[in-house]
């Protein structure tokens, strides 16, 4: 089903705090806005209608260099790293609390970018801050071991920052992803050079304005805005970035990581997923139904955890698809400012294609259509949007199986028995995420405990906990981001050996 109508905007109310210079929206580098300096620009879209919404500059490998230098010079000659824990956190904590005053603000700029509905962008303003409070908390508690080693020794391991963090992310959450990223790396005192998605840059502008509003030290936090084979493929070489972190697409990561081995940084990458949604007949029938929907609509699909695969018990196969795609069908798309709508956009033209290029190849392959497959026109033809799709009569070795399509495109895969729905769950080269439906408290545990997945669910999809880490088994990634891991993933550990019996050794005799 199609929202009636496409929402009139006011864009330049909605962004009307972010930063401009010469008309347009500037980087942010050593605590300065700037434009590129080969005056590079991008034009920004509303993936809802098409319409163009900013200018903003556009980096050159010269530009990532100067905010690489910019943040080099914070780390090694700046306070930032001489900031003790607690001053760390109630900056970070000020973030927080900025965040939450301007949520409004956030969630309407995410909503003009990247087009999906306000209540998922109030979700990701929400949970953006919480993340900042939460890495702020952690920042100062207590983190080194000691060990029981031979006397006459004491040893004991402290963390400390790994340095300069380069960090590139998607466009599927522009605020919540660039908190991910900085976050955790800010709190244990880490300086970051953060590029978002050429396609969706303006919350994290609008996050830097908040670092430049709090006094940051100048090169503490660095915003490039550009694209991946320019700016970010020079932060994933550069020599003098020592970790680069990525979430994005399986390719991608790849080349970030053959890239990264120049001065063998350290490296955590969250990349794609075809997550197994398994579906009992026991399982709650409209608890199961609902989550099926949620897993694989939510944000129209555009997620890396996204339940992309219904693995579905025979016996309950047809009564859960009538009623799964009868629902599919109620799903009211459309403009994100309009508050009945339930799904938005895909995010640029290019990416419908893609996803589109999927639909027909599902078909071509010979799975069964069910429901969706097409574009939507009417007052929505002008966005890149597509209709909640659904595809039966599915075989293992189809693409539309095995590959992370990143849209509203749910396929499904029946089994009979908990060994064949094991097998199916573990039957692509993603270990991302999944989960399992069923009323069997044991069958649950069983079969979650064979999943090879980082992330899993029981009777729910999607919960996402900022105290849990998040990450990948198998090609969907190496590291974990969230929780202490997410913490731990931005410190080295310094073993410190401290001689209680000080004096010379004797091992040359110095005759
Ligand atoms: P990408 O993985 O290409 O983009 C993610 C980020 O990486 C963007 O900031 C991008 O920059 C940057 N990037 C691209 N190429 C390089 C490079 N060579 N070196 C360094 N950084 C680079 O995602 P796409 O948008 O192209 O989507 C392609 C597919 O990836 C999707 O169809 C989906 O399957 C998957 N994907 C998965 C995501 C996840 O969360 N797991 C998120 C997004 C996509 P730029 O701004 O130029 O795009």
């Amino acid at each position: 089903m199609q929202s009636e109508q496409t929402q009139s905007v006011n864009t330049e109310e909605i962004l009307r705090h972010l930063p401009r210079l010469d008309g347009v929206i500037p980087m942010y580098v050593g605590g300065a806005w700037c434009l590129a300096t080969d005056g590079g620009t991008r034009e920004l879209f509303n993936p809802s209608n098409g319409r163009k919404i900013a200018t903003i500059a556009e980096a050159s490998v010269a530009d990532a260099d100067a905010a690489i230098a910019a943040a080099r010079r914070a780390f090694d000659e700046g306070p930032w790293a001489r900031t003790s824990a607690a001053d760390r956190a109630a900056l970070l904590f000020k973030v927080a609390d900025a965040i939450d005053a301007h949520r409004d603000e956030f969630m309407r700029i995410d909503t003009l970018n990247n087009g999906k509905p306000l209540r998922e962008t109030e979700y990701d303003a929400v949970d953006a801050a919480n993340c900042f409070r939460y890495y702020a908390g952690l920042a100062t508690k207590p983190h080194g071991q000691t060990f029981d080693v031979p006397a006459p020794s004491q040893t004991f391991t402290v963390r400390e920052p790994i340095g300069v963090c380069g960090q590139i992310v998607p466009w599927n959450y522009p605020l919540l992803m660039a908190t991910w990223k900085l976050a955790p790396a800010l709190a244990a005192g880490n300086v970051c050079i953060l590029k978002p998605s050429e396609l969706t840059p303006l919350s994290t502008i609008r996050l830097a304005a908040i670092f430049d509003e709090l006094e940051f030290p100048p090169g503490v936090v660095n915003i490039v805005t550009g694209t991946g084979a320019t700016a970010g493929h020079a932060l994933a070489a550069s020599m003098l970035v020592d970790k680069i972190a990525f979430t994005g697409g399986t390719k991608t990561g790849r080349s970030i990581m053959q890239a990264a081995t120049s001065n063998l940084k350290k490296i955590s990458l969250e990349l794609g997923g075809k997550s197994p949604n398994v579906v009992f007949a026991d399982a709650d029938f409209d608890t199961a139904v609902d989550y099926a929907l949620f897993g694989i609509y939510a944000n129209a699909g555009q997620v890396c955890s996204a339940g992309s695969r219904l693995v579905i018990e025979r016996s309950l196969h047809d009564r859960f698809l009538d009623r799964l795609v009868e629902r599919a069908k109620t799903i009211r798309v459309g403009d994100g400012f309009d508050p009945q709508t339930e799904m938005g956009p895909i995010i640029s033209p290019v990416h419908r294609e893609r996803v589109e290029g999927y639909i027909e190849t599902g078909v071509r392959e010979g799975a069964a259509l069910l429901c969706g497959g097409e574009r939507l026109g009417g007052a929505l033809a002008e966005g890149n949007f597509i209709a909640p799709t659904i595809f039966d009569h599915t075989s293992p070795e189809m693409r539309i199986v095995q590959e992370e399509i990143f849209g509203p495109v749910l396929v499904v895969q029946t089994f009979d028995g908990e060994a064949e729905a094991i097998a199916i769950a573990n039957d692509t080269v993603y270990g991302l995420a999944g989960a399992v439906f069923t009323q069997d408290i044991a069958k649950a545990h069983r079969v979650i405990r064979k999943m090879r997945a980082g992330i899993t669910w029981i009777n729910t999809y999607h919960p996402t906990y900022n105290e849990a880490p998040w990450g990948g088994y198998k090609q969907s990634g190496i590291g974990r981001e969230l929780g202490t891991y997410g913490y731990d993933a931005y410190t080295e550990v310094k073993q410190i050996n401290v001689n209680l019996d000080v004096e010379p050794s004797g091992w040359f005799s110095g005759r």
